[in-house]
Formats: C-alpha cells, structure tokens, sequence
C-alpha cells in the first residue's frame, strides 16, 4: 500500500458535499504537516516530459530530472505522451519518494486528444453549450486513458484582433459568451466530480490579459485600465471561477507596467481573495523567468520571489522556484505561510483528482479499450456541422440543387487532410481529417460529376513552432488546369484560406486576407465561372472583402477537425441547415482592427458614413460581417420587441418578448441574441452587450414567441465606485439575429 493511504480513509456514509470538502481540507493539513521545506517546493516544480527541448529548465538531464522525481523535487509535469511514459514517472515518485505525493500530468488538449473537433473559435460558433461540455467530456476522457489527467483549456481571453494568431484558441470578442462556453468546457473537462477517472482538471488561462496583447503580436505588452480589465477580460475568469475550475494559469504578458506572473493584485486580491478561489495557479510556460527579460526582475531569485509572493503557485518548467525558493525562505523573503498556502492548494487539486487513492487512475489501459471511437467522430461531425457559419447565399447556390451536373473542387485546402485539424492538435494524428473533397465524394448524389484541381499552394514554409512561417507563394503554375477544370463546370466549389499552423501561439500576422497567390486564384476563376461557392478554411477572422463583394457564396467552415470534410458536405449539400454565428467581427480592411461590435461611443457617434464621426477616410468602419452574424437557407423574421414593463425595480425582473417566425422554405434553427445597453452612466458603457441567446428551431411557416427574463445582476458593471452594481436610469433592450440588426425597447431601472 501507500504510505498515506490509511490515514485517509473517509467514511463511506459521509457523503454530503459539505463533508467531502471538509475531508479533503483535512487531508491537506495532514500531509502538509509531514512535510518539509524542500518537500514542499517539490510540490511548485513542473517539469516538461519531452526532456529534448531547450527549455529554461532542461539544461538539466534526464538523469537529474530523474533524481529530482525521486527526491519528491518535483510536483507535476506536463507533455508525458503516453499511459506507460506516465506510469514511468509516477513509479518513480511513488517508490522512491518520502511521502509519495502523486504527480499531476498535463497537456494542452485544446480541441480533442485523438478525435479533433473544431479549432475553439470555430466551436464556438455554434453557440450550442450542450455540445461544447460534450466534446471536452470526450477530450477529457481520450486524456484520461492516455495518462493525462490535466488540461491547460479553455483559453478565456476575450480577443478582438485578427492580427493574434492565439485568436482561434478562444471564444472570439464577447466577454459574455466567452463565459458561458468557459463554464461548459469546464464542466465537460471537470465532471461534477473530478476523482472519476473519466474527468480531469481543466485550467483557465491566460490570467490575464493575453489576448489585448498591443498591435495583435503574440506576448506583446497590454494597456488596459481598471475599468476595461473588470468589464471585458475579467468575467469569464470570474465564471470558471464559480464553476470550480481546478486551477488558472497567468499568462507571458505584462498588463499596465505589471507582469501577469507578477501581479499580486490579480493574483492574491481578486481571484484569490475576492472570488474565493480555492485551486492553484501555474505559470506560463516559463513566464516566472521571463520577467527578467520584461525587466521587472534581475534574476531567477527575485523572479521567483516575486511570483510566489503574487501568488504564482506552480513553476511550469522556468526553474526558479526550484532553485531559489528554499533560500527565499530562509533569507525571509517569501513567508512559510504563502509557500503552505500554494502547497496546500496543490494538493488540494490532487486529492480532488483521487490521485492519493490511485496515483495510477489516470494510466487505466482498460479505458481506452471502453472507448468508442466511432461515437466520438460522430460528435465530431455533428459539432463541426453545427460551427459552420454561412456569410453569403446569392442566386441560390446553397444548398446544391439537383441539376448541377458537374462540380470543379478547387483550391490548396480542397484535398488537404491536415489543415482541419489545426494548432494545437494533441494527439490528433497529422493528415487524419476527411478533406473537403472527400467529404463531397463520400455524401453527394454517384451521377454528379466531381472533378479536382488544386490551383495553387498555400505557400507555407518551415511548420516547426519556432520557426516562422512564409507566406510568400508565388507559383502559378496551377492555374492554368484549375481554370480548365472551373471552366467547364456547373458549379465551383473554392476552398481558401490559412494553414493550420498560421494561427496559433507566435502566428501574428500584419495581413489576414486570403494568403499567398490564392485571391489571384479565385479572381482568374471568376472570370471563366461565376457561380462559384467559397469555403473558408481558417483560424482568424479573414478580410474577405472582394470575395464579399464578387462571390454569390460564402461559407466559413473555419479547421474543423477531424470530420470536416463531411460536415462542409452536410451543409452544401443541405442535408444540415447551417445554423453557426459569428463570435468574432470580420473586418473590411486589417486596419480596422481590433475590431468589436461591443465598443464605446464617441462624442462623434452618430453618423457612420461621415469621416469626421471617428471613422475612416478611405473605408467604412464598421465589420463586414458582424459579431452574431450567420445566414440560414431559411429566412427568420422577428416581430415586435415587447418588454413586461417599461419600469424595473432593483429586486425585480422584466421579460423581453420577440416572436420569431420561419419565413422560408425549410425547417431552420435560429440564434436569438439580447443585447443591453445602460444609456448614462459614472463610466461610459459599451453601446450594446451581449446579455442572453437562445436557439430556436423552427419548421416552415412556425412561429414561436421567444422571452427573456432581465434582472438587475444583469446590468451591473464595474463603475466608478469600484464595484459591481447597476445604476439607475435608462436602459436599451435589443433582439435580434445579430449584434448589428436588431428590434430595440427601452426601460427605466429605478433603486
Ligand atoms: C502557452 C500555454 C500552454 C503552455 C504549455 C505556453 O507557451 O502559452 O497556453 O499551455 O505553453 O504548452
């Protein structure tokens, strides 16, 4: 047995939650108890698996890293890629260590693990939670029977600039929706209960900031104040929070002249203290010594005293808590009492995880021999399906009639197995996705006619994470059979757009149009065939503005995963009815980013098309395609906006009321979007925000009368006074099927 096992034996009648709480507190003190200094910065230290890389810490060899495992030096580590890698180094632990504390195993598994559903961003596009759980269930569950038993997902930082490749890792531009999938990712990851062996522990990242990084370049420095920080990049932390997410992590920028990892503030005071939060929190990948590049420390020892004394809990493969926190103490310059603090939350997070009970829970062969696969592509599909957002249907392109006889495939992403599965793939094995082409093949009519050319390269050059990519293809060679090919069809199918590895960590960009000689492409086939249906294949949000303006059809299928190929098919050829909305704006022009419908007004509002109103000599400023935006191949007509009443008192509550009516041909689902907007306040207040959603299915001709229910906590902002409260005053209520075309009422709060 264990050597901790005994001492923990809860009684299996004691099962309230409340007890189950108090229990693992109690275990905590026990073992914290047993521990001495050295043990308990062992429990701070994580190690990178892929003992190769050049990372600050692995100067160090193996055979050190594997000294320091059996010493108890080391708490967790992340990147042990297999059940037998990771029984390696538990075994390690638990037969040579003192107190045989378990490791923790984590990974980023951001969109799947084996089975790859779609990239976040696109996920969230479908605005359908119930899938979202149910895909980080499966992801969690893949993990789990590889060894994993810790996620470093969801990525929550609201992000409004295409230019940041990190842009596909989240939920787009909306602080509001970015927190209710926060909360369903989680609660897929997590369970209701972390210690089955299905679920693991998810993490809230980038604390905070990430995404406002300046001029949309990766890791850049942010300028938000006070009141944008609570408002904007705050609510979703707070949300997974509240949703018991196990631990955060900070993030590699600095915000306001202050590091995340160093920002006592965030850290100590508002997530820990003020929320309440019981987990831990682990650095960026090195970020603790990054801080001496940023200049806010002069080495490893004050960075690492000034991380753990903001409340940096755990030093992900940076080196400096191991070598400098045991003399930090001892010189007084990190209390026993924060370190204990830190410990305890580390350990509180594995005794939730059952790691005590079975530090191989997490290495269960059997488990993977349970799963099925084939129900999980079928998740896939289905969620892919539901995450296509389509921007244009002229002429009646979509979905595919039946007399279209011959369709020309075109395009570098039109036979591509690999681009769907996108950045950050786990183990999602490299070209495994169906392609567009054979996702067509497999589902259309056998008399139709499929001819395929790929017209072009996309262009990219190395794929390695550190090197960076070109985008400078230049070959048109191609061309001239694609032209061919388009020439002699009904109908051209186009797939466009970016690389897998364009988007993604380090992946800014200063142009976010259709990359390399691929706009050339889709010109020259414009001119020999017209009814051309464009599929978008990408991780940004793309300037598209000839293509919006030319091609009668518009289709943003976004990398997918590993069914791509069959959801892109299920909607062209109808047999879906995209439903999908857009979480992020598209811009006209890259300089009108960062880009967001929720912005201020000026003093100069009103007038959009008039330069001197803050907008632009030389283009429009508002999106091309806006945040909520997505057609169907029905049409929705929404009636009167009608509120309950035009006054709301403070403990009171209103409904909103819209009937909603399927005014087309075919059964439709429709996203209904509210909208708020607080008209004076003591700080100026975004023109609208997003505050509810509800999706609506609907047959032809169907009506169904859809309600809102506002109440106060739902126009509280981070005001003047430093606090979350409402004000007094006029409100405006919108609804509608997207952030810019909307029925609108108003009502007066009163306190
Ligand atoms: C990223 C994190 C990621 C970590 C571990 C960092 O570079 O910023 O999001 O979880 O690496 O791979």
């Amino acid at each position: 047995g264990f050597f901790l096992l005994g001492c923990f034996m809860v009684n299996a009648q004691d099962s309230t939650i409340q007890s189950s709480v108090r229990n693992v507190e109690i275990k905590v003190d026990s073992v914290l108890a047993l521990m001495t200094l050295e043990e308990k910065v062992g429990q701070l230290v994580q190690y990178n698996g892929s003992w190769d890389l050049t990372g600050p810490a692995s100067q160090m060899n193996n055979k050190q890293k594997e000294e320091n495992l059996k010493a108890g030096k080391v708490g967790a580590m992340l990147n042990v890629l297999s059940v037998e890698a990771t029984r390696e180094a538990q075994k390690l632990v638990m037969e040579n260590s003192r107190l045989k504390i378990p490791l923790m195993f984590g990974y980023d598994v951001i969109h799947g693990y084996t089975t790859i559903f779609p990239v976040p961003l696109a996920e969230t596009a479908s605005w359908d939670l119930e899938a979202m759980k149910r895909t980080a269930a499966i992801a969690a569950l893949e993990s789990a029977a590889n060894g994993v038993n810790w996620t470093f997902s969801p990525m929550i930082d609201v992000s409004r600039d295409a230019r940041w490749g990190r842009i596909m890792e989240g939920s787009g531009e909306d602080p509001f929706l970015t927190a209710k999938v926060a909360v369903a990712k989680i609660k897929g990851y997590q369970s209701d209960d972390l210690s089955n062996p299905k679920s693991i522990a998810a993490t809230a990242k980038h604390f905070a900031g990430y995404g406002f990084g300046e001029a949309g370049r990766d890791y850049n420095t942010v300028h938000i104040g006070e009141n944008e920080l609570h408002n904007t990049i705050l609510p979703p932390f707070k949300a997974a929070a509240e949703a018991g997410v196990a631990t955060f992590m900070n993030a590699f920028n600095d915000i306001d002249g202050t590091p995340a990892t160093g920002h006592k503030i965030l850290q100590r005071d508002v997530l820990k203290r003020d929320w309440n939060w019981d987990g831990f929190i682990v650095s960026d990948w090195g970020s603790i010594p990054e801080m001496i590049a940023h200049g806010f420390a002069k080495d490893k020892m004050q960075a690492a005293q000034i991380a753990l004394n903001a409340g940096s809990d755990m030093d992900m493969e940076g080196g400096a808590y191991e070598s400098s926190l045991v003399e930090l103490v001892e010189n007084d310059k990190v209390t026993l009492d924060y370190i204990d603090d830190a410990v305890k939350r580390v350990l509180r997070v594995k005794f939730k995880l059952g790691l005590f009970d079975d530090p191989y829970l997490y290495s269960n062969v059997e488990l993977l021999e349970e799963i099925s696969f084939e129900e999980h592509k079928n998740v896939a599909r289905d969620v892919a399906k539901k995450s296509i957002v389509l921007l244009k249907n002229e002429n009646e392109l979509l979905p595919i009639k039946e007399s279209v006889k011959k369709i020309a495939v075109i395009g570098p992403l039109a036979d591509d197995k690999d681009t769907p599965i996108g950045n950050w793939r786990a183990q999602g094995e490299a070209n495994s996705a169906v392609s567009l082409l054979e996702g067509i093949q497999a589902n259309i009519n056998e008399n139709v006619a499929i001819s395929y050319a790929k017209g072009a390269d996309l262009g990219m050059g190395e794929r390695s994470f550190l090197m960076p990519l070109k985008i400078n293809e230049t070959d048109t060679s191609g061309f001239q059979e694609a032209i061919n090919t388009a020439s002699e069809a009904d109908l051209v199918i186009m797939a466009l757009g970016e690389d897998a590895f364009q988007t993604g960590e380090g992946r800014s960009q200063v142009n976010v149009g259709i990359a390399g000689v691929q706009q050339e492409l889709l010109e020259e086939i414009y001119k020999v065939n017209k009814n051309i249906v464009l599929v978008l294949i990408n991780g940004r949000p793309l300037e598209i503005t000839w293509a919006s303006e030319n091609i009668p059809a518009i289709v943003e299928a976004w990398q997918l995963g590993s069914e791509s190929g069959n959801a892109i098919a299920d909607v062209l050829l109808g047999n879906y009815n995209p439903s999908g909305k857009l979480p992020v704006s598209f811009p006209r022009a890259v300089g009108q980013e960062p880009l967001y419908y929720n912005q201020k007004s000026t003093g100069r509002p009103s007038n959009p098309e008039h330069v001197t109103y803050s907008g632009y000599t030389d283009e429009k400023k508002d999106a091309l395609y806006p945040f909520g935006f997505g057609l169907s191949y029905t049409t929705f007509e929404y009636g009167n906006l009608e509120l309950s009443s035009e006054e709301m008192n403070n403990d009171q509550s209103i409904q909103a009321s819209i009937t909603l009516k399927n005014t087309g041909d075919v059964e439709g689902k429709e996203i209904a979007q509210l909208y708020l907007r607080d008209l004076v306040a003591s700080t100026t207040r975004p023109v609208k925000e997003l505050k509810g959603f509800e999706a609506v299915s609907l047959a032809p001709g169907e009506s169904k009368t859809v309600t809102f229910e506002i109440d106060e906590e739902m126009l509280q902002f981070y005001n003047a006074n430093r606090k979350w409260e409402s004000e007094e005053g006029e409100f405006e209520v919108f609804i509608g099927g997207n952030s810019n075309d909307l029925k609108k009422a108003s009502f007066t709060l009163k306190k």
